[in-house]
C-alpha cells in the first residue's frame, strides 16, 4: 500500500477534479472506481495505521507506488462516508 501524503497526493487531486470519475462503495474501505478515459475498472482498498492512511489501486500508476486519481476518487467518497457514519 501507498502512504498518502498532502504532498504525495497534490498532481492525483487535480486530475480527479478535473475527471471527476464514479465511485462505488463495496464494502468498509473498499470502492470502485470507473476510469473516465475507458471502461475499465479499478478496485481500491484502504488502510489507516497510526492515524497514517494508505492506499492501493489496480492500476499501472499504483502498481508503480504513485498515488492515481482513483485512490484520490475513493478517499474523497471515503471520507465523505465517515462523515456521514459520524453524523448519526
Ligand atoms: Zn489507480
Amino acid at each position: 500500500m501507498i502512504k498518502l501524503t498532502t504532498e504525495n497526493t497534490v498532481k492525483a487531486v487535480a486530475k480527479c477534479k478535473q475527471l471527476k470519475p464514479r465511485v462505488k462503495f463495496i464494502k468498509d474501505r473498499l470502492f470502485v472506481v470507473y476510469s473516465s478515459n475507458n471502461s475499465n475498472v479499478y478496485h481500491v482498498r484502504f488502510d489507516v495505521q497510526n492515524d497514517e492512511k494508505f492506499g492501493q489501486c489496480e492500476c499501472k500508476a499504483s502498481e508503480r507506488g504513485f498515488i492515481c486519481y482513483h485512490i484520490i476518487a475513493g478517499a474523497t467518497a471515503n471520507i465523505y462516508r465517515q462523515s456521514l457514519k459520524l453524523a448519526k
